[in-house]
């Protein structure tokens, strides 16, 4: 087996991660818009139509080789950067057919036509949008820093994860033959953990799972003559119950296993006898050899109740989906885990103690059962407000985990902005664990303060406490009078506007490879037993962590994010937000945003940060542009859809952000502006700067 590229210290990482997270208040507002915009146009599993377009389009704009259309919808974008590992960063695109009911200003309210010709509503209900906004902003931050890092980044925006096809359909296409193979593997996960949490596990985090598809076949006929019939309907109602036994009386009891049975369909009218029955039936394992038996018990259970009954013919079962177990590499979880230790903070990362019983199809890319598998890692992020969490009955976290809305809820709503800021940076500190050059002083590596216990020599102990220094407090008038400041005050109205295009079709520059967009082509969840990770913390404390959030220690300057709470800081409130936007309409598609409204009054922007700004620019090379984004966005994870009542009605002339193609406009101009001071063109600079959201790495709120 090939080996896997030797992880780069994990200090090291940490450096390296908070130089290129200081580019992230500069693309925040896109990849926020961005976001939104998938939020309110979710598609379908293969029909990522869209949503590929826009992926496409960033990706090309940040520089990558860009190919679409591969197994169905999905998107590859590399980027070659010297010597070095290749490392495939993974994204899911699809949404779910679930009404929306989170209450959030940019709510879905799609509808499309599912694989069996039904209409349905469609929701982001496993948070795929957001995965996809993480994965495009960290590439976008990546190819911006390119003198942190050197190695190959392949960004794999896949398709149909809900269908667990997604993965196949792309490597069936030669996606590994076609852009090169991948030492290594990455990819998270948004789940109800607390907003900014990383959750690892090393060994398998997420089960096998399968789905059958079973038609009973009957005899029909009049419902007053039931000798004549031989009823579906109580066939199926028997294997129903009868499946109940598999767990309870068939499985080993140390074992995890799940059978649900998810639909079940018959009959058109109350006096018909129908002549069959459909049902589908969900099974999770936490290892093949349960699920292979869980498979068999089904199968057996559906024929035997049928003979029993009389049925005229066999029962019909076909294996609609099958997904293996999501089984991190241990070696490269810890690696990794450690790098995000010592970027995020032991308070922000977890070790869980046991797999979730959810599945995903992630793990193909690693090759399972290959002779050269390709080491993976799959991590959780946590999505869940601060405060809901600490309010949420339950003492242990998996009680909690087990009242808040999850994954596949109409009330889904992750946390958007730290829960987007901590995505970008655990994205980017895994691309970096690999690709980061470990070779000191670097220019522009920012040496950590000393309260790390570094001086550039070398990797040291992390304190045990306090890890982060604390950033200097924002001066008044750039945070915003509130203190709330950034997206959690964000003007609804700039992020959901409308007065973009959607998203045009990628721009096809001469060095994007890469095909056409063709049509599209599979999920997870929950945890286990067994810990073979590192020495982090267990998930185990019932409080969300406080402190300083995601973020690591800032380069230089101004905050890069997450500053932990002044003492005596007013705890996040919620309610804030739910005033925000409460009554805009949320349709529309916008892949953009309107321009500042008259007489909006940028936020002030010191020199220093002007003068940061223009050396990071400078690095960047040439303006790629700005990618176009959406809409933006308001936070989420409302309790229930009536909570938004409408609040008082936004400011605009006080503290307006761009968002969408409006940012991209303005930072374009401004890279334009850079390059003309480069070349020696006298430039007066711009009053407003693209500062990003303002109020910089509001991490996640300490609890109240
Ligand atoms: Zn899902
Ligand atoms: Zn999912």
């Amino acid at each position: 087996m090939e080996a896997v590229p030797q992880a780069v210290d994990p200090q090291r990482v940490a450096q390296r991660g908070s130089a290129v997270m200081g580019l992230v208040d500069e693309i925040f507002p896109l990849v926020e818009g961005f976001y939104v915009d998938l939020h309110r146009n979710p598609e379908l599993s293969h029909q990522e139509h869209r949503t590929a377009r826009a992926v496409a389009e960033w990706l090309s704009r940040a520089g990558f080789e860009v190919a679409t259309g591969i197994g169905g919808t999905g998107v590859v974008g590399v980027l070659r950067n010297g010597d070095g590992p290749t490392v495939l960063l993974r994204g899911d695109m699809d949404a779910l057919p679930v009404e929306e009911r989170t209450g959030l200003p940019y709510a879905s309210t799609a509808r499309g036509v599912d694989g069996d010709g039904n209409e349905v509503p469609i929701m982001h209900a496993c948070g795929h949008d957001l995965h996809t906004a993480c994965l495009v902003g960290t590439a976008d931050l990546l190819a911006g820093a390119r003198e942190q890092w050197s190695g190959t980044l392949m960004i794999v925006a896949q398709p149909a994860e809900e269908t667990v096809d997604g993965a196949a359909g792309m490597l069936r296409d030669g996606v590994y033959e076609r852009f090169g193979r991948p030492d290594v593997a990455l990819a998270q996960h948004v789940g109800p953990q607390p907003a900014g949490m990383i959750g690892h596990r090393a060994g398998v985090i997420l089960g096998a799972g399968t789905t059958l598809q079973v038609r009973i076949h009957g005899t029909g006929g009049h419902a007053s003559r039931p000798h004549t019939a031989v009823d579906p309907v109580v066939i199926a109602a028997n294997i129903v119950n009868r499946l109940q036994t598999i767990v309870s009386r068939e499985v080993d009891p140390g074992e995890m296993a799940v059978v649900t049975v998810g639909v079940l369909r018959a009959g058109t009218k109350a006096n018909i006898i129908p002549d069959e029955a459909y049902l589908e039936v969900n099974t999770r394992a936490l290892n093949e050899r349960v699920g292979r038996q869980l498979q068999t018990a089904v199968e057996r259970i559906v024929r035997a109740e049928a003979a029993a009954s009389g049925a005229p013919r066999e029962p019909e079962i076909t294996l609609a989906q099958q997904a293996g177990v999501t089984d991190n590499d241990p070696a490269e979880t810890a690696a990794l885990a450690a790098a995000h230790r010592a970027y995020f903070g032991d308070a922000y990362v977890v070790d869980f103690p046991e797999p979730f019983s959810g599945s995903e199809d992630f793990g193909e890319f690693g090759l399972p059962g290959d002779d050269d598998p390709v080491p993976y890692v799959f991590w959780f992020l946590g999505g869940t407000p601060h405060d809901v969490w600490a309010a949420a009955p339950g003492e242990t976290p998996y009680e909690k985990l087990g009242t808040l809305p999850s994954n596949h809820s109409p009330f889904f709503a992750p946390d958007r902005e730290p829960t987007l800021r901590a995505g970008l940076a655990a994205l980017t500190i895994g691309a970096l664990t690999y690709l980061a050059r470990p070779e000191d002083t670097a220019s522009g590596v920012p040496q950590l303060p000393s309260a790390f216990g570094m001086d550039g020599a070398g990797p040291a102990e992390p304190p045990a406490a306090e890890p982060y220094p604390q950033p200097p407090a924002e001066p008044a008038g750039v945070s915003g009078e509130d203190g709330a400041g950034s997206t959690r005050q964000a003007d609804m109205a700039a992020l959901l506007a409308d007065d973009e295009p959607a998203p045009a079709a990628p721009e096809r520059a001469g060095r994007h490879a890469g095909g056409d967009l063709l049509d599209p082509p599979p999920a997870p969840r929950g945890p286990v037993h067994g810990t073979e990770t590192g020495p982090s913390q267990p998930f185990g404390r019932t409080d969300p962590p406080s402190g300083p959030a995601f973020s690591a220690p800032a380069p230089q300057g101004a905050p890069i994010s997450a500053p932990p709470p002044p003492p005596g800081a007013v705890p996040y409130r919620p309610e804030s937000d739910r005033d925000l936007g409460a009554d805009e309409p949320p349709q529309g598609a916008p892949i953009s945003a309107p321009p500042p409204p008259p007489g909006a009054v940028p936020g002030r922007t010191s020199r220093r940060r002007v003068l940061r700004s223009r050396r990071r620019l400078r690095r960047r090379g040439p303006c790629p542009t700005s990618p176009r984004p959406t809409a933006t966005p308001v936070r989420t994870n409302r309790r229930t859809a009536s909570s938004s009542a409408p609040g008082p009605p936004l400011r605009p002339g006080r503290r307006w952000r761009r968002s969408g193609a409006a940012a991209a406009r303005a930072g374009c101009e401004v890279r334009r502006r850079r390059r003309r001071t480069r070349e020696g063109v006298p430039v007066r600079w711009p009053r407003r700067v693209p500062r990003g959201v303002s109020g910089v790495g509001r991490g996640p709120r300490p609890p109240s």
